[in-house]
Formats: C-alpha cells, structure tokens, sequence
C-alpha cells in the first residue's frame, strides 16, 4: 500500500529511515546507482520529502508495527446483531490500527485479498496477523449467527 513519510530518523548503523503514517519504518538508502537518493544527506533535503509517497510491503504483509497502544474498544458483537457497516468494506482512519478478538464462534474476516476465518484463540492476535485491521484497507466481517467478537483500536500512544 501507499504510505506517507512523516519523518527521518537515523538507524544503529546511521543508515536513513523513514517514518510512514502507518507506523512502519523503511530505509532510505542512497547507494548509486540502485537507489539514487542525494536528498538523504541534508536536512533540507529530508524535509521536501515529507509527505512523500512510498510503497509499504509490511503494511501489504499485515506486519503489526511496534510500539502501538490499545486506545479503544467496541462493545461485543453478537452475530446476528453486527452492526450493518461492519459486514460491507470499511476502513480505519489513518493511522488506526484494528485488533478483531472473537471471544466465541467464528469470523470470517476478509481484506484485500485475503481472506480467513477468525476463532478464540486462534487469530485476532497481532502475531499472527490474521485479525489484523490495517489502517484505511478496505474490509469487512462475516460473523456465524452465534460469533461474539469485538475490535480493538491501536495507535502510539500519546
Ligand atoms: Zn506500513
């Protein structure tokens, strides 16, 4: 997916990295001529870069980032009773990461072109990425009548 840089930070290495409004981090590297990037070296040059678009494979990947907190909960879906916005596609904000704990039945939960069935236990964890809400990634649930789930919401804190 397409995200945007909000800032540069240096790695252990010293090596450039970009903050991307999903909260992931990607180098920058200038290394001609694969990656001709000059800008890197300045200040200046990395504050025209802000706002810059980049293609975020972790975001394609479900990576949950680090150091998100949990802001926010919904109240327990049942099934039958999900609201109507969550069974048609929907996105988080940007930004927003989304956290789908089923608590009894099954979910099935469909992103992008992915799609799985969510159980207690067994997805909904960040680990393993299959109940991971991506922010502005269109999805949607397919609750069984008798699922009882929520959604988490996470972001950095502060
Ligand atoms: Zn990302």
């Amino acid at each position: 997916m397409k995200r945007h840089v909000t800032g540069f930070e240096r790695d252990a290495e010293g090596h450039w990295v970009a903050r991307l409004d999903c909260h992931h981090r990607q180098h920058v590297r200038h290394h001609p001529p694969q990656f001709d990037r000059p800008w890197t070296a300045t200040e200046e040059g990395r504050a025209s870069r802000i706002g810059m678009a980049l293609e975020c494979v972790r975001c394609d990947d479900f990576e949950w980032p680090a150091g998100l907190a949990r802001y926010r909960t919904t109240p327990r879906f049942v099934g039958g009773a999900t609201p109507a916005g969550l069974l048609r596609d929907h996105s988080t904000k940007r930004g927003v990461w989304g956290r789908i704990v089923v608590e009894e039945g099954s979910v099935v939960y469909v992103a992008g072109a992915r799609r799985c069935t969510l159980r207690p236990g067994a997805g909904g964890s960040a680990a393993d990425g299959t109940g991971v809400v991506v922010p502005e990634m269109k999805h949607h649930v397919e609750p069984a009548p008798d699922a009882v789930f929520a959604v988490e919401f996470w972001r950095p804190p502060g």
